[in-house]
């Protein structure tokens, strides 16, 4: 496995760039012995800028749902494109588009369209409190909604008043959101939550039926608005919204991700209670309305139907899931696989805070041509068929084998 490119870019960067790149996407957000810089995608797999091939279970951090380069979805975006990125308005695929929402996501019966996921939550947030003239969110400790300084992990250079009426409470806790509730007083905006506990370095966590319907009915009671963050899980789990796994559903959802595979394109989404307030808020952004994602979107969705998506995810990832515990089993490792199949999380019993078998784990099976995450659930693609799951298999097969090795030599 070549590195040159990847450090000679590492290094430029590091001048350029502060602390070499930003966000998730440092270095130190993956493991140690990850490429950092990408040349191209095809399907399931992704090559780095040495040419190192891998089968790619990070898709992009979830956007590339049907692969990369899908020829329905680049096709769509490339004919919108030779016409035009970015004109005065919006193209006739924002209609169409919004019509195609309205029709597969349960609660929708209506769109707006943004660019990040970050943009999408901000508009839940900002509509949720027109329509109920209140102020209080109530979001679950640790759990992820963007990088913008109401939400964002970071306290770095954010004021207490950016986190002014936002209350925490701590996920699947009925008590504690209660309790977060009950401090909202009747100034509750709305209540936020992920599809299922997708935090950093920890199992996954579906929400419980007692959890998802508290929520709702505080929610109900208090005129508040229901927010699912449907923006990493966002039709990885089911095309009509992934609470309907719970059969619940909410007033306002954000998606983004997997929307337009890999296009630049976020949405809100909401039921015609908020309409008025979607309306009267003012949310807006030089490139959001460029027809060129909502092309890529609407063949993206199309597809999504077609291929029975969260069906074909689902297997591929159980399949993998299965394969992996029967190795990690058979080399004398017990493994901890959590989360929906299509977004799993692969922890070790007994690793320590940092994961570091995991991480060993991910480095050995990159060295034999398997891209994963030890700390941050991992994304599935309709590309992953049972084909590529199994040459993974082959690869982490290789990985356990050499880490049992080594626990020989160390013993
Ligand atoms: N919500 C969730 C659940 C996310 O996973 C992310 C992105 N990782 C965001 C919001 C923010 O999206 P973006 O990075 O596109 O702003």
């Amino acid at each position: 496995m070549t590195k040159e490119m990847s450090c000679r870019l590492r290094d430029r960067a590091n001048r350029v760039i502060p602390g070499g790149m930003w966000g998730h996407q440092r270095a130190a957000a993956v493991p140690s012995e990850f490429p950092q810089f990408f040349d191209s995608g095809h399907g399931a797999r992704l090559r780095d800028v040495d040419g190192n091939e891998y089968i790619d279970f990070m898709c992009a951090w979830g956007p590339m749902i049907l692969g990369h380069q899908s020829p329905v979805v680049e096709e769509a975006a490339a004919r919108q494109a030779a016409r035009g990125i970015c004109l005065n308005g919006p193209t006739e695929h924002t209609v169409e588009l919004a019509e195609l929402v309205v029709d597969t996501i349960d609660h929708a019966d209506w769109a707006l369209f943004q660019k990040n996921g970050s943009d999408a939550m901000t508009g839940c947030v900002t509509i949720a409190r027109a329509g109920s003239g209140k102020r209080k969110i109530l979001v679950a400790r640790g759990a992820y909604h963007g990088a913008v300084p109401w939400c964002s992990p970071s306290l770095v250079g954010i004021t207490s008043e950016d986190r002014a009426h936002i209350l925490y409470f701590e996920w699947n806790d009925t008590d504690s959101l209660a309790a977060a509730v009950a401090e909202a007083g009747d100034d509750l905006a709305a209540i936020i939550v992920s599809a299922f506990r997708h935090d950093l370095n920890r199992a996954m966590e579906m929400p419980t039926p007692a959890f998802s319907q508290a929520a709702r009915t505080a929610c109900d009671k208090a005129g508040a608005a229901l927010i699912v963050d449907d923006v990493r899980a966002g039709f990885r789990l089911d095309l009509g919204g992934s609470w309907n796994l719970m059969g619940i559903q909410p007033d306002l959802s954000a998606w983004s991700k997997a929307i337009a595979n890999g296009h630049p394109l976020a949405m809100i989404t909401g039921t015609e209670r908020f309409r008025d307030a979607a309306q009267n808020v003012f949310i807006t952004g030089s490139f959001w309305y460029g027809g060129a994602p909502m092309a890529a979107a609407i063949a993206t969705l199309r597809e999504l139907h077609r291929l029975d998506a969260p069906e074909l995810m689902r297997a591929a990832g159980q399949r993998l899931r299965d394969g992996l515990d029967e190795q990690a089993a058979r080399h004398g490792f017990e493994l901890v696989q959590t989360g929906p199949p299509a977004m799993p999380l692969i922890q070790f019993l007994g690793d320590d805070a940092s994961a570091s078998l995991g991480e060993q784990f991910c480095n050995e099976a990159l060295r034999r041509g398997v891209y994963m995450h030890h700390q941050h659930n991992m994304f599935l693609s309709t590309a992953h068929n049972f084909a590529e799951i199994d040459t993974a298999l082959e690869a982490t097969e290789g990985a356990f084998a050499e880490m049992a090795r080594g626990r020989q030599r160390d013993a």
